[in-house]
């Protein structure tokens, strides 16, 4: 069952249990993509019917911000877990390493992702990169057909959010891939050239003040959090008000 937060549907797993999922579909030959959609989505989700029927029609929605457990919280359906896509996706590369499982690195600037799979290789010896490509392409076609011939299990798709979402949904019929999942910067973290938040600051949920003392620029996009948590209050005032009466 999912946990509605303002329109997007989250699915309310424990970490291993979205890594067993996703471990199956890949085991089984099915076809599927994840989404990890933040608050800055799922505002966005809001106002945009087709984002917001791609979001819910994924085979995992993975609740990535902390402003997303909050709003679950405060709309009283709390959700069991916080899953950062990064966290997720290195679970799953550390698993598809122990079964010799392939994965292919789309995104990012030129260059990065060439980079991010040097680093992965040394991280997770038996993982095998299948392919790299850089995420400032102008056709799908030519991209598409590298995968075609890399057949990866597992495609990481980092062209930001929601450009990622809108590829993987136009695309995924005609890709010959397993799992895909949108994962935003996640190559340039792999890539070393931006640095995650230190531990104790992703353990209390502040990763994103972190990454806005890093990169003041993005508080143009921050801005919409405390809009995204107020818009839950009121949903959840609403729902009150409507039971009494
Ligand atoms: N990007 C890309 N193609 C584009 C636009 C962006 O590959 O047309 C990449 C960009 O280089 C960066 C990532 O997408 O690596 C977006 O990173 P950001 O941290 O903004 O992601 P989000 O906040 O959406 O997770």
């Amino acid at each position: 069952m999912r946990i509605d937060i303002l329109g997007v549907g989250f699915d309310n797993l424990t970490s291993g249990q979205a890594v067993s999922w996703a471990d199956g579909i890949i085991k089984s030959g099915g076809k599927s993509y994840i989404v990890t959609p933040n608050p800055e989505i799922v505002t966005i989700a809001r106002r945009d019917e087709s984002l917001r029927a791609i979001l819910n029609s994924a085979g995992l929605v993975l609740p990535d911000g902390v402003g997303i457990t909050i709003a679950a919280r405060i709309l009283g359906t709390p959700l069991c877990e916080r899953i950062p896509g990064i966290d997720f996706a290195s679970e799953l590369l550390a698993g598809l390493s122990a079964s010799s499982g392939s994965v292919f690195l789309l995104g990012a600037k030129p260059g990065v992702a060439e980079e991010a799979a040097k680093r992965l290789a040394q991280t997770y010896p038996e993982l095998v990169v299948s392919g790299t490509a850089d995420g400032y392409f102008q056709e799908d076609e030519p991209v598409i057909r590298m995968l075609n011939e890399a057949r990866p299990d597992l495609l990481l798709v980092c062209l930001g959010a929601p450009k990622q979402e809108f590829w993987i949904a136009k695309n995924i019929e005609a890709l010959d891939v397993r799992l895909c999942i949108g994962l935003g910067g996640a190559l340039d973290v792999y890539a070393g050239a931006v640095k995650r938040a230190p531990a104790a600051f992703r353990k209390l949920g502040l990763e994103w003040l972190y990454r806005l003392a890093r990169e003041p620029s993005r508080i143009k996009r921050m801005i919409k959090l405390p809009l995204f948590v107020m818009a839950a209050i009121m949903k959840r005032i609403r729902g009150i008000w409507q039971k009494g009466n």
